[in-house]
């Protein structure tokens, strides 16, 4: 192989970003090559091209989110005339099929889209050899060599599971299994505190199973704390139950098949127990190094993360090597930065362009049962960053119109902008809390993109009557004491 350079370009992992950076180097006339393997998960799940987020995350997370939505939705029907037949029921197995398949559609597509731009596809599980060259094996075992001049590494991480908690792994799923079940988890323990294991045992309640979510310290840690409570309050006020401050001993199986937990309140130190169908274990991702060999080519890797260590170009320690996405260290776990970091990578090394990746500002929606759209600063790092006397919040409790009629509780609708203090109140954070939140924290994001202060957002007409226009009326300032429940539309 010494000296043999098969592809111009050779990409890890065909992912959000794997797939975009092939695709665009493609297109700007290099040769070049995608690997892409799925481990099969613990419990054998395996799934198709395309990466976490088609098959294992956004997608069928974001396609049953809609699902519970919709038991919200038939639920509010009759008070706007509409004569729903009850008992309604939810048959999983019908939409975890209507799912899948359109996964499946995706994956076939991302092997369409690779073929019209002549992108070579290997369904092989790489290891670097050497700084230029992988070694590529089959599920069958066989081995393939390819050389490149440029290496991309896009491999995205996988769920974590406690590796000191008996039965933990035996009987336990993650967020890769739950998506592909046939049959519905029933009454699920989901172990965690992340945004993936409140999105999971959000649309569990919403599809009407019995959920339990088990945390051991705060709700969406890094994201804006109060905004976390109050996403957590209005789950619990549909019916998940929380367990706060307790961790998970011991996972047994009962002649019966359904599974005795053991857990620690670490609060009161008592054991408690509890039988569920299914544990979900959401606590967390581990990047997808440790099989790539990593150390052949001389490419360093965090030692508290082990996630690749890159620079602004995401260059990795090696200068033809890089990373982005989910495996390299810093950057957000989210599918749109990965995708555009992807293709920019492309476009600096076909010579088309020098703009690199900036990863501010960068909006995320969490699809809890009430959404959570957020951009920029939450309130704690605003302060911590800019100090308290120099951060104004602007804040309102608000009523969705769509709530109104149908006589839904709005206590958690609520939104927050985080500004600098100083005229004219640049706008260093917006948290969204209510229906639609990844629409409405899309439109804003570019504003702040652009460098929106207050003056301007609270200069901008609103859309009436929308939930989006509450946050070009925020005139109460946190500061001032004032009660912030806006009323009526
Ligand atoms: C439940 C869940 C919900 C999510 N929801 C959202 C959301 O709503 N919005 C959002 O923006 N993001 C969301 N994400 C995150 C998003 O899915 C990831 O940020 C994104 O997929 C990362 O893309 P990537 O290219 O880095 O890696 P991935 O998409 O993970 O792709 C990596 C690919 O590389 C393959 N691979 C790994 N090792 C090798 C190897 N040695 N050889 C060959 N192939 C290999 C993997 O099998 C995989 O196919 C969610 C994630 C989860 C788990």
């Amino acid at each position: 192989m010494e000296g043999r350079q098969d592809y111009n370009l050779l990409v890890i992992g065909g992912g959000s970003g794997g797939l975009a950076c092939a695709k665009e180097a493609a297109q700007l006339g290099m040769k070049v090559a995608v690997v892409d393997y799925v481990e099969p998960s613990p419990r054998g799940t395996r799934w198709g091209l395309g990466g976490t987020c088609v098959n294992v995350g956004c997608i069928p997370k974001k396609l049953i989110h809609q699902a519970a939505l919709l038991g919200g939705m038939i639920r509010d029907a009759p008070h706007y005339g509409w004569d729903v037949a009850q008992p309604v029921l939810h048959d999983w197995r019908k939409m975890a099929e209507a799912v899948q398949n359109y996964v499946k559609s995706l994956n076939w597509g991302h092997r369409v889209q690779l073929q019209d731009r002549k992108v070579k596809y290997f369904n092989i599980k790489a290891s670097f050899v050497n700084e230029h060259t992988i070694c590529g094996v089959t599920k069958g075992g066989k081995e393939t060599l390819l050389s490149a001049e440029h290496i991309v590494i896009a491999t995205g991480g996988r769920p974590k599971y406690p590796t000191h908690i008996e039965g933990a792994l035996e009987y336990g799923i993650t967020s890769d299994d739950i998506f592909w079940l046939k049959e519905s988890p029933g009454k699920t323990l989901v172990v965690g505190a992340s945004y993936v294991a409140l999105e999971c045992a959000g649309f569990l309640t919403g599809l009407g199973l019995d959920t339990t979510v088990m945390m051991r310290s705060i709700p969406l840690r890094g994201f804006d704390q109060q905004m976390s409570s109050l996403v957590t309050e209005y789950m619990a006020s549909q019916g998940t139950r929380f367990l706060k401050h307790c961790t998970p001993s011991r996972v047994q199986k009962l002649p019966d098949g359904q599974l005795q937990v053991t857990w620690e309140d670490l609060t009161s130190g008592r054991e408690n127990m509890g039988t569920f169908s299914t544990v979900l274990w959401a606590i967390g991702r581990i990047p997808e190094t440790r099989s790539l060999n990593l150390e052949n080519a001389g490419i360093n890797t965090s030692p508290n993360s082990q996630k690749i260590l890159v620079d602004a170009q995401e260059v990795t320690s090696v200068p033809h090597i890089y990373a982005i996405g989910d495996v390299a260290e810093g950057r957000p776990e989210l599918t749109p930065t990965a995708i555009m970091a992807g293709k920019l990578l492309a476009r600096r090394l076909c010579g088309q362009s020098l703009d690199v990746m900036d990863y501010s500002n960068v909006p995320t929606t969490v699809f809890t049962p009430l959404e959570y759209g957020c951009v920029g600063l939450s309130e704690e790092e605003a302060m911590a960053r800019h100090g308290e006397e120099h951060v104004e919040v602007y804040h309102a409790y608000y009523k969705p119109l769509e709530f109104t009629v149908a006589e839904r509780d709005a206590s958690q609708c609520y939104i927050k902008m985080v500004c600098l203090r100083k005229p004219p109140q640049l706008v260093l954070g917006l948290h969204f809390l209510g229906p639609n939140a990844g629409e409405v924290t899309q439109g804003f994001a570019l504003g702040i993109k652009c460098g929106a202060s207050y003056e301007q957002v609270m200069r901008t007409v609103g859309i009436h009557p929308t939930c989006a226009e509450e946050v070009a009326k925020l005139r109460i300032s946190k500061r001032s004491g004032l009660d912030p429940t806006v009323t009526g539309c």
